[in-house]
């Protein structure tokens, strides 16, 4: 008998399998893919680390994070510096002093701001309701159009003035001359890639693989006292209510035979023409100097029931109806739903361990208070 049956081994699952190890209880951890870490799983090829669900940078402005995620690695010093080839112009992201100086030939950034100024009123924007209206509204109808609409329209499979402005607002815009993709303090990869940190997690662990939660639903469900479940929260419930709605990806990987293909990790296509959105050349994440190289070109596609689900589409119609599933997950003695497919949350991975960590110390101290009160 396990105290935890762990439905995912990705990091929100093997952050509570840690932490309950830790604090002596039994897990077991399962996970319908044949190997551990969920989307940040990493795959060698010829001495690459390749992201095989997507580049994954680690970035957090909370010290306590940076400092738990250390503990069982190393991070090296990248910083993500992105460029976006908009037909075969390159500019710099996210939005900062090169990219402006680029388009417009601005120098300084009272320049800059008065050409934005002028393209919103322009726009006639003065409460931004959308994605669009957003981007508009906070760079101006030049990079919107160049470096935004087309990029945003293939990633969502939506137009961009049905898209929640939340997503634009995830980009920094900056009025110095700095390419780093992130505004927080702590940043870089794992030397070594992202699969050993999940295993230093799941060593106190059973791991069983290639196990699908549903197709083992009851003789899995007693094999432990409670489950903590990290896969889809609208399967949990069999569509009862119907289906939440996500964005896939398909991943094109090839070895190329050359020592450097782009000169940077990532490079976004953001013309509406091209099929992928970016394309990753993941030696550049490690600064590695293999002789060979490999890039994933990622193409957004259609979601359909049985495909992988990647991003949450947190529109109105799929936000009301992920609160139906959530009443049914609140009233749930037994199952602790966390991560980014139960709680439908575009989460990035320090906001994955921080959920975790607190859900674990919720769960384990209101253990705790139960045992206390058992004994008075
Ligand atoms: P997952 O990693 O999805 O793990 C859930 C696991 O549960 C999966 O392995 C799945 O197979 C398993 N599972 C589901 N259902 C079942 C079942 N019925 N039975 C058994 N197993 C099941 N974050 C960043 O911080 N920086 C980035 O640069 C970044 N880039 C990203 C790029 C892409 C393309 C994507 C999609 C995400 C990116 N993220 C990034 C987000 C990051 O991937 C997530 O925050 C994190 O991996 C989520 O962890 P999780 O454990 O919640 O989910
Ligand atoms: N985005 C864009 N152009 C770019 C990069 C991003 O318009 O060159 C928009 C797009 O809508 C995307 C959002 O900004 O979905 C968030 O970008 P981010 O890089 O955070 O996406 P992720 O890495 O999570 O896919």
């Amino acid at each position: 008998m396990y105290d935890y049956l762990i439905v995912g081994a990705g990091l929100f699952g093997a952050t509570f399998a840690y932490e309950a190890n830790k604090r002596g209880k039994k897990c077991l951890v399962i996970d319908r893919r044949n190997h551990i870490g969920g989307n940040i799983y990493c795959e060698d090829i010829e001495g690459i680390n390749v992201h095989k669900y997507g580049a994954h940078i680690f970035h957090t402005n909370n010290k306590e994070i940076w400092d738990y995620v250390n503990q069982f690695t190393e991070f090296n010093g990248y910083i993500n510096s992105p460029i976006a080839n908009y037909q075969g112009q390159i500019y710099n992201l996210p939005f900062n002093m090169n990219t402006f100086n680029k388009l417009w030939g601005v120098i300084t950034p009272q320049q800059a701001k008065e050409k934005i100024e002028e393209q919103k009123l322009n726009a006639g924007i003065t409460q931004p309701k959308n994605l669009e209206e957003q981007a508009i509204s906070l760079v101006g109808t030049d990079i919107y159009e160049k470096l935004i609409k087309g990029y945003t329209e293939k990633q969502w499979g939506r137009p961009a003035n049905e898209l929640p402005d939340f997503i634009i607002k995830r980009l920094p815009v900056r009025f110095t001359y700095d390419n780093n993709y992130f505004n927080d303090k702590f940043q870089g990869i794992p030397v070594g890639g992202y699969t050993r940190i999940i295993e230093k997690m799941l060593e106190g662990s059973e791991v069983k693989l290639g196990v699908d939660y549903f197709k083992e639903r009851e003789e899995l469900s007693k094999t432990s006292r409670k489950i903590v479940f990290t896969g889809m929260i609208d399967e949990f419930y069999n569509y009862e209510f119907g289906v939440l709605e996500y964005r896939s990806l398909r991943f094109e990987t090839e070895l190329i035979d050359n020592e450097n293909f782009q000169g940077n990790a990532v490079v976004n296509y953001t013309d509406p023409e091209t099929p992928y959105t970016r394309i990753i050349e993941h030696k550049h994440f490690e600064f590695g100097n293999q002789e060979k190289t490999v890039i994933t070109k990622e193409h957004p596609t259609e979601w359909e029931k049985g495909d992988e689900p990647y991003y949450p589409i947190n529109d109105q119609k799929n936000t009301e109806l992920f609160r139906k599933y959530k009443e049914l997950a609140e009233i749930e003695e037994n199952v602790i739903f966390g991560g980014r497919l139960a709680n439908y949350k575009y989460y990035d991975m320090h906001q994955i361990i921080a959920s975790a960590l607190n859900c674990v110390n919720k769960e384990l101290q209101k253990n705790n208070k139960v045992l206390q009160n058992e004994n008075q």
